[in-house]
């Protein structure tokens, strides 16, 4: 059925109006309408009815001249959507007029990930939308904000209260010899707005404890475990359930690396694999632990990987599950792990208190 399709000038674009740039990537990569949504034609009903299943959205298309978001608007009208319009001379009519425009050099950096059908603009976006805390600036949250830095995830809050030693450079590739007894949110905030500025860095030179835990952690999106003590990797745990935020887990030692994410309660959290942290006196000492230098890349990076999953909602997390790679053997092992409905911490209704547990040393 034929339906007249309402045209509209750029002036009724407003915040209120959801607008759809339905032109190929090809062209949208040099620059759109600044917040605009990006849907080829081909895909738009199915990009549409997911994004918006309430028919009454009032949504604007737009093309370059106006003729494919003709065609886009009867496709949805026809679907039932009631308040569609196209707009009139489309793009070159909103540049002519010197309405702002976003992109450029934005959509020149994230090109690699644009293309993936995946990710593409819209993906780009939830990204640069999304909060993340790096808890430690070491050997797995060197990687852990390097990658989500490139990656343009908009905001990263950097957690360490410790300086640069020379013995960190082994493995903790975000700081170099020139930032030994620097403290390790500077040098890193300082290596991350250098590789990207649109990243807003924020740096917490502060230890957590059971009283700042839940300011410190509040507001992110997604929480990635780089501690190296398991004082810090408890209260993490407990915390997260306060916040109802998943924690991508990641550990390390010698040749052997665990990865998972704990999402009560999708998932278990990391009390129900160990209820409890081990007496002081058995945990590894940070000088006769050690681990390989490569290691923490490897788990370092997948842990940035779970993290841009879990925030574009793609894939399967490892929620449940457990990755344990044996580097030296070239084995990698993924196990399913349970919820324990007895967990001490997200066992039952009630979240758990945060305890200040004795210092005690991972690496
Ligand atoms: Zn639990």
């Amino acid at each position: 059925m034929n339906h007249t399709i309402t045209e509209v000038t750029p002036g009724a674009i407003t915040e209120r109006v959801s607008v759809i740039d339905v032109r190929e990537p090809a062209e949208t990569a040099a620059d759109h309408i600044p917040d605009a949504l990006l849907a080829p034609l081909d895909s738009l009903l199915v990009f549409v009815q997911e994004a918006f299943p309430d028919r009454d959205t009032r949504i604007v298309l737009y093309c370059a001249s106006g003729e494919r978001s003709r065609k886009g608007a009867q496709t949805l009208i026809d679907e039932g959507y009631k308040d569609v319009a196209s707009l009139k001379g489309g793009f070159r009519e909103w540049v002519s007029r010197s309405m702002p425009v976003a992109g450029g050099s934005t959509l020149s950096r994230y090109a690699r990930h644009l293309v993936i059908p995946e990710i593409g603009a819209n993906g780009q976006r939830a990204l640069g939308e999304a909060s993340v805390a790096v808890l430690g600036a070491g050997g797995l949250g060197s990687p852990v904000s390097l990658y989500l830095a490139a990656a343009g995830v908009g905001r990263l809050s950097l957690i360490d209260d410790d300086v640069v030693d020379e013995t960190n450079l082994q493995r903790q590739i975000i700081h170099d010899t020139p930032s030994i007894g620097e403290k390790k949110t500077d040098s890193a905030a300082r290596r991350l707005r250098d590789l990207n500025p649109d990243v807003d860095v924020v740096t917490v030179t502060k230890r957590l404890n059971a009283s700042n835990v839940k300011e410190i952690l509040g507001g992110h999106d997604v929480v990635v475990d780089g501690a190296d003590n398991f004082p810090t990797r408890y209260l993490l745990n407990d915390a997260s359930i306060h916040l109802s935020v998943p924690v991508v887990h990641g550990s390390i030692y010698r040749f052997e690396g665990q990865i998972s994410v704990f999402y009560p309660p999708h998932g278990p959290c990391y009390r129900c694999l160990f209820p409890a942290p081990p007496p002081p006196e058995l945990a590894p000492n940070c000088a006769e632990g050690g681990v390989i230098g490569a290691l923490p890349g490897v788990i370092g990076s997948l842990q940035a990987l779970e993290t841009i999953k879990l925030i574009l909602g793609i894939g399967e997390p490892l929620v449940g599950r457990l990755m344990i790679h044996d580097v030296l053997s070239s084995e990698v092992t993924t196990i399913n792990i349970q919820k324990d409905p007895e967990c001490p911490a997200c066992g039952s209704d009630q979240p758990p208190e945060l305890i200040d547990y004795d210092e005690t040393c991972l690496r």
